[in-house]
């Protein structure tokens, strides 16, 4: 439990630090005004605030409304105001401006370490909470059928992973995948049997990746893409042509493919070497490369290097 006590009185910081030591909590951070509060904020992690209304230059009040602005929502320090002032509308202000209880100087020690233990209470609540929001938002983010990434948390990191292209410049390469003649797949193994290719096939291509920041997700019914950070095209290329070699050895049985008799895919290769100017146009490109593989015959790759003008013509 880090403590920040914010007074420009070192007499009531030393005061208020030797109660809250005293109790067994760790060393709390001093600062005097504002300024030094804000850097301390910016250090280190402060899970309360014990802070003195006036201060010099930036107030109390007004810090807490700049704390309570500029942290993001799952960074919530619960702030206790000590004050000389006992007074009703003084306090319903600071209330209003952002704290969370409020004290009146001189500080008796009972009341005080009762208000830091039920703030840290509280605290921890908060904290709990906060972690199992964060795990049911990932869970919206898998595919029930194959566990992988599914549409709306694949875009989320295809963006991200975009910011950080732009930031670095390191190349990136995107795969769009679309298991050939699965409709006939469907139509004579029946559904329940489809599901299992799929969530055999979403294995095989998760096998294949080489490091944790290679991003298999599935885009939508037997469509899945592949976000290869800070990679070549000739690197995603052979990706690639190791997923189409893998699904041979596999030998997944589909009868009633014309392709093959057994489970293929065909690839769509883009690079932002290619001219993306947003992850939504890298996408594109995958998929129209995608769409030339299809046509020239599935069960094969196509880099959208090699059809570049032409696929912007034909479509
Ligand atoms: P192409 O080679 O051109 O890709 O042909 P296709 O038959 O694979 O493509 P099409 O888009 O005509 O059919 C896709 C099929 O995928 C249709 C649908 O029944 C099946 N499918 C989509 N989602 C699921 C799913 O969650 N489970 C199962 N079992 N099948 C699915
Ligand atoms: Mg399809
Ligand atoms: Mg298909």
């Amino acid at each position: 439990m880090q403590i920040l006590v914010v007074d420009d009185s070192a007499l009531v910081r030393d005061l208020v630090t030797s109660i809250v030591v005293g109790a067994g909590y760790p060393q709390p951070l001093p600062a005097k005004d504002a300024r030094e509060a804000k850097a301390h904020i910016k250090r280190s992690v402060v899970d309360l605030i014990l802070m003195d209304i006036s201060l010099p230059g930036v107030d109390g009040l007004q810090l807490t409304r700049q704390i309570r602005r500029n942290l993001k929502d799952d960074y919530w320090i619960p702030i206790i105001f000590l004050t000389v002032k006992d007074d009703p509308d003084y306090l319903a202000a600071a209330i209003d401006a952002g704290g969370d209880d409020y004290l009146v100087k001189p500080v008796n020690q009972v009341v005080l370490l009762a208000k830091v233990h039920a703030m840290s209470r509280i605290s921890k609540m908060k904290a709990a909470l906060d972690e199992t929001n964060l795990q049911l938002s990932r869970l919206t983010q898998i595919d029930a059928l194959t566990n992988v990434i599914n549409r709306r948390g694949f875009d989320e990191s295809l963006e991200h992973t975009w910011r950080l292209y732009r930031r670095n410049n390191q190349e990136l390469c995107l795969l769009f995948l679309d298991i050939d003649d699965f409709k006939t797949y469907n139509d004579n193994y029946g559904h329940p049997q489809g599901d299992r290719c799929l969530r055999q096939v979403s294995e095989l291509f998760k096998s294949c990746l080489r490091s944790d920041s290679d991003i298999l997700a599935r885009y939508g019914g037997e469509e899945f893409v592949i976000v290869l950070p800070n990679t070549t095209l000739r690197a995603a290329e052979k990706l690639a042509q190791k997923i189409l070699h893998r699904l041979a050895q596999e030998q997944i049985e589909h009868q009633h493919s014309h392709v093959a008799p057994y489970i293929t895919t065909s690839i769509g290769i883009s690079t932002t070497r290619d001219g993306a100017t947003t992850a939504q146009k890298l996408l594109s490109q995958a998929d129209r490369s995608l769409y030339k593989a299809k046509s020239n015959g599935r069960s094969q790759i196509c880099c959208y290097e090699d059809i570049g003008q032409s696929a912007e013509t034909e479509l």
